[in-house]
């Protein structure tokens, strides 16, 4: 079926916002959350290398984006003062375990480990920036806080999606799945995961498309960590010493639910019929979702009855900071004469796991006449 790309929103129906397990927090200034010395000890760990090649789904394999964006990053940051920077690796040709990488950390006795990744998925159809923290106090709102600059960072300067600060259970542990985690909270390090943008998506092939995106991402991840830490550097004429406007507050005590693992689909993701029109050949549509332990963060939508889907879109009023995304939304669809729409929904939650939604199909073709008949199932 072709059918025209063409899509208005006509209007968002701004219903209740959800209040979810997250807990409506504002990105205010807040204290610093993480304690340090004047001599700041940097690890930075460029994700994979040698036989490890890290997703092949971009257009260069993931070791390389990695070094390339951590190399910008260890030159940048080296520019402020008071912090001694280290790498896991400088080639592309290491092979080095992710437990090595912890006990590498560990014999520069470093106060934080930096992760450089980039993202991918099997459906190709993901998008955006998202950092992985501990499950454990305190390491839990040290990577929180700064997860949260970070995104803010990237969706200021180059319109990347902030898919939020989270953390993933072991398997047979209450303890972290991801080993460069957990290998370095067992040394008492803080460790987090930057997962930049995805290498094998569309929506953010554009943000893929050069070796110099990789570099400036780096340069905004060192922006980000002097920020986070309070540091200045007279050569860049940067000044973080005084309080943020951009630091979310954490609690270093305990779990911060805003980094919870949300393990279940979302609960329901309905659409409806709001009108045809005959003459112009469009519907408007009302989606309609709710996710009581978790967020809506986007959506697909197919008009051939889930044999094909288009991009990906952010669910509208998707807040990843605040947990809160509208219940309720409409879209317009135009189509062609001859057309025979039969309309289904994927709505995701903020941990991909996704409900389709029932089915609106149409029984009769448009004809720019009269009114196709449909049925709701
Ligand atoms: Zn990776």
């Amino acid at each position: 079926m072709s059918f025209s790309k063409v899509r208005v929103f006509i209007s968002m129906v701004l219903c209740i916002v959800l209040f979810t397990l997250i807990p409506c927090e504002n990105v205010i200034a807040a204290d610093r959350v993480f304690p340090h010395d004047d001599n700041l000890v940097i690890v930075i760990d460029p994700g994979h290398g040698g036989t490890d090649t890290g997703t092949q789904g971009g257009r260069i394999q993931e070791r390389f984006m990695n070094l390339i964006t951590a190399q910008a990053l260890a030159s940048r940051l080296s520019m402020y003062e008071g912090v001694t920077v280290y790498m896991t690796r400088s080639d592309n040709d290491t092979t080095m375990s992710l437990t090595d990488r912890a006990k590498y950390a560990q014999s520069v006795d470093a106060d934080f480990v930096f992760s450089i990744h980039y993202n991918a998925c099997y459906a190709h159809d993901r998008f955006g920036i998202e950092v992985y923290t501990s499950r454990v106090a305190p390491y839990n709102a040290y990577g929180y806080q700064f997860g949260n600059l970070l995104m803010q960072k990237f969706e200021s300067r180059y319109g990347i999606f902030p898919r939020g600060v989270k953390t993933r259970k072991g398997l047979r542990t209450e303890g972290d799945y991801y080993t460069i985690i957990s290998a370095n909270i067992y040394r008492e390090i803080p460790a987090v995961i930057i997962e930049h943008c995805f290498a094998d998506g569309t929506v953010d092939a554009v943000h893929t498309a050069s070796d110099d995106q990789f570099r400036s991402y780096g340069e905004t991840d060192a922006d980000a960590i002097a920020e986070y830490f309070g540091l200045k550097s007279s050569i860049l004429g940067i000044d973080f010493t005084g309080a943020s406007d951009n630091l979310i507050s954490a609690d270093p005590a305990n779990f911060n639910d805003a980094t919870y693992e949300d393990r279940t689909a979302p609960d329901s993701v309905n659409v409806s019929v709001v009108s045809v029109d005959p003459t112009t050949n469009t519907i408007t549509v009302r989606i309609e979702a709710t996710e009581a332990d978790g967020m809506m963060m986007f959506y697909t939508l197919s008009t051939d009855g889930g044999w094909t889907w288009e991009e990906s879109e952010v669910w509208p009023g998707a807040d990843t900071y605040n947990g809160t995304f509208d219940s309720s939304f409409e879209l317009t669809l135009s189509f062609e004469a001859g057309d025979r729409p039969d309309i289904v929904i994927k709505g995701f939650n903020r941990y991909d796991a996704y409900t389709k939604s029932n089915q609106i199909t149409f029984i009769d073709r448009f004809n720019s006449q009269d009114s196709p008949l449909y049925r709701e199932a």
